[in-house]
């Protein structure tokens, strides 16, 4: 099967890693020059050990991270995102500088891409397409697989830091219903906080040592995390969709990863997830080698029941506010905090610093 693979993120290079173990190199085009991608926290989620064990690197992954316990057994391991990328990523091929601008069809289906690189404008042919290509993926639009934006105007703050801590994780919910969150590893730490839609530049406005001290005091357990940030370029602020599609495939381009289903970041579910999908699809495909339709079909049969039922539990931020009490913020949790003549925040609307 001619296997194409939109994007060399996370779940596209693991994707390729899989199918590669199993005698079959995709081509994977990747828009972004050769180099580390973005960074955020990150804690590989159970979902994803099956996957991380079929590469072989499951001891390596462990090696480099933490793991976080629930008591009895190990549900993920907290690690830099860029370790356990570069791990994933060892020794496939991939084109960067190449963008997927449009689909090619015939008789009902995708059959090839048509990609933008640094010698122009060129067609690959496939038997399938994996959109790998993210959150916002322009593979599946083009394709015309419905996603579903099911966030609640929520925004947050992301950081990777180089203090180290003593714990692979704490958090903690707010009274609103917001999160707190830091992750620890033998070499760094990071940290997660959510706050409402207020755009990047007010959301940054109050300043790094205000948003350290904020933090700090939120989340005492993490608070060494933020001591090793120095300026806003290592804190980013995001406003995430939380994503889903009701059908993940049409004939010849079929969704997986972040471009499939999008979780709120605090879960940490959302990579693990899609590296279950890479692997389940992985599979599909040497088991349907002459039938993409059908390596689809199976794929979305087994994915089904593990994606849906989390999709329907996601703690959006309605749902972590119901389980709040949605009580009433405390001072320290406002952001931009309050000033100091806006008294408890509590008593009448707060004012903004
Ligand atoms: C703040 C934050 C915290 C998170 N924490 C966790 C966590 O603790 N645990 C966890 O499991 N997950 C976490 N996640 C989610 C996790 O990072 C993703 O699920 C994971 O990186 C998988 O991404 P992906 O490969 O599907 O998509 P992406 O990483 O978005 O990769 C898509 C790739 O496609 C490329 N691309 C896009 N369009 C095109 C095109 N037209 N042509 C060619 N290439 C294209 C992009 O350049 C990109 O490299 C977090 C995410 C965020 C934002």
């Amino acid at each position: 099967m001619r296997v194409v693979v939109a994007g060399g993120g996370m779940i596209g290079l693991a994707v390729a890693r899989l199918l590669g173990q199993r005698g079959i190199e995709p081509v994977v085009l990747e828009r972004r020059p050769v180099g580390p991608p973005p960074t955020h926290p990150f804690m590989l989620g159970y979902h994803g050990y099956p996957a991380v064990e079929d590469m072989g690197v499951m001891d390596e992954v462990r090696s480099l991270g933490w793991d976080v316990s629930d008591g009895a057994r190990s549900i993920g391991v907290s690690m830099s995102f860029l370790d356990f990328v570069e791990i994933v990523g060892r020794g496939v091929p991939v084109e960067h500088e190449h963008t997927i601008v449009d689909l090619v069809r015939a008789d009902g289906r995708v059959v090839g891409v048509l990609v933008d690189g640094p010698d122009g404008r060129t067609t690959v042919e496939s038997d399938l397409v994996i959109a790998a290509d993210g959150v916002r993926s322009r593979v599946r639009d083009m394709a015309g697989i419905e996603s579903r934006d099911e966030s609640r105007g929520e925004g947050g703050f992301a950081f990777v830091s180089p203090s180290v801590i003593d714990r692979p994780f704490a958090m903690r919910f707010t009274s609103d219903g917001g999160v707190v969150i830091g992750v620890g590893w033998p070499t760094g730490s990071a940290g997660w906080w959510t706050i409402d839609k207020i755009g990047r530049e007010a959301a940054m406005a109050p300043g790094i040592d205000a948003f350290k001290a904020a933090y700090a005091a939120l989340l005492p357990e993490a608070a060494g995390a933020v001591e090793g940030l120095t300026s806003w370029e290592q804190v980013h602020y995001g406003e995430p969709m939380v994503l889903t599609c009701p059908r993940w495939w049409v004939p010849g381009v079929v969704a997986i990863g972040d471009a499939a289903h999008f979780f709120s970041p605090e879960t940490g579910a959302s990579g693990g997830l899609g590296l279950g999908d890479a692997h389940a699809l992985a599979e599909a495909i040497v088991r349907n080698p002459d039938d993409a339709d059908g390596a689809c079909a199976m794929f979305a049969a087994w994915r089904e029941p593990i994606v849906r039922p989390l999709e329907a539990a996601d703690p959006s931020r309605a749902q972590r506010r119901a389980a709040a009490g949605g009580g009433a913020r405390r001072p320290e949790e406002h952001w931009p905090p309050l000033t100091a003549s806006s008294g408890s925040g509590e008593d009448g609307p707060p004012r903004r610093a």
